[in-house]
């Protein structure tokens, strides 16, 4: 695997690569992987010539200097696991490889940056979308490769690719989870063992809004798992909501084709989202 930390000498063996008519299948994670973004690795893997992988703990996203400076950074874990899954080329940049001190950036999300994550999190999703935007000029991929356990993320990342008419192909894949269910994630290190059982609640919530889904109404199931998420020990709800998939409205009736449920909560110091498909599995 090659690494690079430069923008321009990844630029220049990516174009090299592209001339001579190679596919650039694109995984930008920020680190401490898992076998969630192994999986994005190998759906790149299937699907173009050449896999590219970026690890970045993006500072202008995390709204929470703390949340920034704990993030974990298992650097040599990560190369090791990205080299058993066959990367080809990791970008592995400095901050200020990709940022100078008078930057601005502003992308106009409509409501995706005002709900749910949005929401909480005030001015993430503009850090998201300026790095991924950055990363996207700098490798020109042909696809890229995204978990739909940042669903509202793929969204945005929809949007600006739309708005910006980036020729990139995203694609989403499915959410991998621990044997009883919990989402994996990176942060879920940081757990403390009850901590780590009360979690659960997430995945539980979310199958039995799949499970109500077949006999009652939006409304219905909003309720029911709100009044389960309250009996939950350990779990501060911040929303459970259910949405369109496609238009990422909220609903209140069962009017759309694809409809999602989203839920999130701190356990602790720590923050879990997650989500699934009410009506079809892993639509995509
Ligand atoms: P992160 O390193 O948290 O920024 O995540 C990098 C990519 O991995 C994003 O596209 C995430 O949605 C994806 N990802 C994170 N956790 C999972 C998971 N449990 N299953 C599938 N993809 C995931």
């Amino acid at each position: 695997m090659k690494i690079f930390n430069s923008r321009e000498a990844i630029h220049y063996y990516l174009d090299n690569l592209r001339s001579a008519g190679r596919s650039i299948g694109f995984v930008p994670t920020m680190g401490a992987l898992h076998a969630g973004h192994l999986s994005l690795i190998n759906a790149a893997r299937g699907k173009a010539d050449l896999v590219v992988c970026s690890i970045f703990v993006n500072p202008t996203q995390f709204n929470d200097k703390r949340d920034l400076e704990n993030y974990p950074r298992p650097i040599e874990d990560d190369l090791r696991k990205l080299r058993e899954f066959k990367c080809d080329a990791l970008f592995l940049p400095e901050v200020d490889e990709m940022y100078n001190s008078s930057e601005f950036w502003k992308i106009e999300l409509g409501n995706l940056d005002k709900i749910l994550e949005g929401k909480i999190r005030p001015g993430h999703y503009q850090g998201v979308t300026q790095i991924v935007k950055k990363l996207f000029d700098t490798l020109k991929p042909d696809f890229a490769f995204f978990g739909q356990k940042d669903y509202q993320q793929i969204m945005v990342i929809a949007h600006m690719v739309k708005k910006l008419k980036i020729r990139v192909e995203l694609v989403i894949c499915p959410i991998i989870r621990e044997n009883d269910g919990l989402a994996m994630s990176s942060r879920n290190v940081y757990l403390l063992p009850e901590e780590r059982l009360q979690a659960l609640a997430l995945f539980k919530s979310l199958t039995l809004a799949q499970e109500l889904f077949k006999t009652e109404s939006i409304l219905q199931i909003k309720k029911q798992v709100s009044a389960f998420l309250e009996t939950c020990p350990g779990i501060e709800t911040e929303y459970f909501e259910i949405f369109n998939a496609h238009t990422f409205d909220p609903l209140t009736s069962k009017r759309a084709k694809t409809m999602i449920a989203l839920v999130a909560a701190r356990i602790g110091k720590i923050r879990i989202i997650d989500n699934m498909y009410l009506n079809k599995a892993n639509l995509y």
